[in-house]
């Protein structure tokens, strides 16, 4: 347990840095640097070595890390999937907007599903993507940005001007979830005040910026609660703790593999999948191919390892919450520091069959750590995720699984803090087995 524990401060530091989904991508990037995988290319003619290990990264915010196995053509593909994204506030362009006193308040768009009033009064910051100018049209050049101090808060409405606001409040993304990034003296500050801001922490002159992909986050750091330690809340624990486990175990795991292990980092599943580096992408598809193809495969052969490989898509699941027990299916309600979760829906909203939960709790059962099932109140409609979108591109079999969580999509979600190490261990040992 004291050495486990160490996955548990690594993951809170992973939390912390990974802000926003470019951050998360970058954050991998750095830890698959250290540790010998070399960066690849799409634009690129790929010249792989078994054992070798790569990756390559989509948009920046998609990433996927690669060991290639040392077995024949078609020995197949491990594969963990998980999501960089989270819910949030997207800037949208020209976003300055100036109240009395020269309060200045930025227009935003909601990302995703966010629980919103989880994001009132928090110190929330700016981090994502900016594009300056270069010599070639076609290809601007890519910066990143994060402010690492507080510089906006969505205050709420004080109490006094609406009494019943515990009695259920209807929140406006436009009017009511506007975040105040500071007080200008002089209305003609307005004009371009972020791309100041954005230009002055870049070092580069405003004029360079053509456009950017900026979100909002809460700075407030990850931490352990519980008497004994028993939990961790932070934001994004959904889907990044998965992206941390499946990391932890593409490092620790046996790299002298018959088949090849894969992790897949996929952004927009908060949106449904359906960008170019979303999992309803060919993007995976593409890279499983060209693995294929360094060692000489045919289509042939590559039809063959997928119908030898296996996909854990991991994405978090709700555990049964104390005050709403009421919500959850009479028999199947995963708890906090239960294991490993295997999504079940009958309607096929989870890629989870008999066949590929008994794989998984096959894998479980050799790492050592118990397991539990996560199927919806047959009167709520449930979420959906990686697994059966990614089926329509690749012939795959696989399992839809998670860690529980409380208060998904909130801006601060809370998981246990035994079953982020048990996770752990069952992804290593699904790589190693
Ligand atoms: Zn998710």
């Amino acid at each position: 347990m004291e050495n486990s524990m160490r996955y548990i401060s690594d993951l809170m530091s992973f939390m912390d840095n990974s802000v926003v989904n470019f951050y998360a991508v970058k954050t991998i990037r750095e830890r698959l640097d250290a540790n010998g995988f070399k960066v690849l290319y799409a634009a690129d003619k790929w010249e792989l070595t078994p054992g070798g290990k790569y990756y390559v990264v989509k948009n920046n915010s998609a990433i996927f890390g690669f060991v290639v196995g040392k077995g024949d053509v078609a020995a197949g593909y491990k594969i963990i999937s998980a999501h960089s994204d989270s819910p949030c506030f997207r800037i949208k362009p020209n976003p300055e907007m100036v109240s009395d006193g020269g309060i200045m308040k930025l227009n935003t768009e909601v990302y995703g599903g966010p629980i919103l009033y989880t994001w009132f009064d928090r110190p929330l910051s700016i981090a994502g993507r900016v594009m300056l100018r270069s010599d070639d049209p076609l290809h601007p050049e890519t910066r990143l940005v994060k402010f690492d101090r507080p510089l906006m808060t969505i205050p709420h409405l004080a109490i006094h001007f609406n009494r019943a606001v515990n009695e259920g409040n209807p929140l406006s993304r436009q009017k009511d979830m506007l975040p105040i990034i500071g007080q200008i003296n002089n209305i003609a500050e307005k004009n371009g005040y972020i791309l100041r801001l954005v230009a002055d922490e870049l070092g580069v002159n405003p004029s360079e910026i053509i456009d950017f992909d900026l979100s909002l986050y809460d700075t407030t750091k990850a931490c352990l609660v519980g008497v004994n330690n028993e939990f961790v809340t932070s934001g994004r624990l959904d889907d990044l703790s998965m992206v941390h486990a499946a990391m932890a175990a593409l490092l620790e795991s046996d790299d002298d593999c018959e088949m090849t292990k894969v992790m897949a980092i996929f952004d927009n599943e908060e949106t449904g999948s359906g960008t170019k580096q979303g999992a309803a992408s060919p993007v995976l598809d593409h890279i499983l191919r060209r693995i294929n193809a360094s060692k000489g495969g045919s289509e042939d052969d590559y039809l063959r390892a997928v119908a030898r490989s296996f996909m854990v898509s991991a994405d978090n699941a709700h555990a049964v919450h104390p005050n709403y027990v009421e919500k959850q299916d009479p028999t199947n309600h995963p708890v906090l520091g239960g294991g490993p979760v295997i999504k079940i829906n009958a309607n096929c909203k989870y890629m989870t069959d008999a066949d590929s939960a008994a794989v998984f709790k096959t894998v479980c059962e050799r790492a050592g750590v118990p397991s539990q099932y996560f199927v919806n109140h047959s009167d709520v409609a449930g979420g959906s995720t990686l697994g059966n979108i990614l089926t329509s591109q690749i012939d795959l079999r696989g399992v839809d699984m998670g860690a529980a969580l409380w208060a998904m999509h909130s801006a601060r979600e809370t998981a246990s803090t035994i079953d982020h190490i048990y996770i752990i261990k069952a992804f290593t040992e699904f790589f190693n087995c």
